[in-house]
């Protein structure tokens, strides 16, 4: 017996809508516009910031850092 199994993949927000871009917001540290196919976060007070200042910032994303570490 096989039993088929769809796992769920963690959606990553700046994945969807890939064909239409539009800007989402500047990122609150360095200002400048995120267009939805860029890599973002969005925080819960709805800002935004791109992935390279919230990298420096000294957050880390979970899956982002087990994708990047050797
Ligand atoms: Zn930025």
């Amino acid at each position: 017996m096989k039993l088929k199994k769809k796992s769920k993949m963690l959606r990553k927000q700046w994945k969807k809508n890939k064909d239409k871009e539009y800007i989402v917001g500047p990122c609150k540290w360095c200002e400048k516009e995120i267009v939805n196919t860029d890599s973002f976060v969005t925080f819960a007070d709805k800002t935004r910031a791109c992935i390279k200042c919230y990298r420096n910032s000294g957050h880390m994303l979970p899956f982002w850092d087990k994708e990047h570490s050797k």
